[in-house]
């Protein structure tokens, strides 16, 4: 599935009487989840089965809240686009220095369960506007089949490319070298392993080429690392 990065010109946090449980909601109108991580893991998990399309949050460790930063998906024959609300995401690193992103590969899309190229590209993006230039402390994670792959940006390796590429290139730079990772056999390899692996039970690192490394932790695991 590939994500793209779309400038929107306005953004609203709508903190609405809702449901207390993370849904798939459309542009602008989504309610502050108020939840730790612990408590919206099933959540994630129920999207991840039966969700018709992606979706992606801010999770505020710092305050408990899941903001959502899913705008529009595009469906095209061959992958679905999530773009992202900037705005939005530009206010909440403002306002906080810790963010974990997460986002689903839902099943019905039949979507691989490992990041995609759009994914990487969108993480060194965030990495170089927000944890290069900011300091900030950002972590990228995607909810599909089986467990949390998080992804993992070496922040000596992407000093140089942060510091000599214009900003508007970052996204479609950082893409470039997501492919590199999608593409890589190592990760074919391990993918089609996944669901053996999460049997384990243990974190695995299912690629890493000194400058992305990809960690699978099967859920079991993971909640328990949240506890
Ligand atoms: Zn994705």
């Amino acid at each position: 599935m590939r994500r793209l990065i779309q400038s929107v010109s306005t953004a609203f946090l709508f903190a609405a009487c809702s449901p207390n449980y993370l849904t798939i909601s459309p542009p602008s109108s989504a309610p502050i989840v108020h939840k730790s991580e612990t408590e919206a893991l099933p959540d994630l998990r129920k999207l991840v089965r039966e969700a018709k399309v992606e979706e992606a949050w801010v999770y505020l460790p710092e305050r408990e809240e899941w903001h959502d930063i899913g705008l529009e998906t595009t469906i095209t024959d061959h992958s679905a686009s999530l773009n992202l609300d900037l705005e939005k995401i530009e206010q909440l690193a403002t306002d906080y220095s810790i963010l974990h992103f997460y986002h689903i590969h839902p099943e019905p899309l039949d979507a691989r369960v490992v990041p995609s190229a759009d994914d990487i590209g969108s993480a060194i993006y965030f990495f170089c506007k927000y944890q290069h230039q900011r300091k900030k402390d950002f972590h990228y994670l995607l909810a599909s089949s089986h467990g949390i792959m998080e992804y993992v940006l070496n922040g000596e390796r992407f000093s140089d490319f942060c510091r000599f590429t214009k900003e508007e290139d970052f996204f479609e730079r950082g893409k470039t070298l997501g492919r590199i990772v999608v593409n890589s056999r190592e990760l074919w390899t391990n993918e089609s392993r996944i669901s053996s692996l999460a049997k384990k039970k243990v974190s695995t690192t299912i690629f890493n080429n000194g400058s992305v490394e990809i960690i699978f932790t099967p859920y079991p695991k993971f909640m328990d690392g949240l506890q």
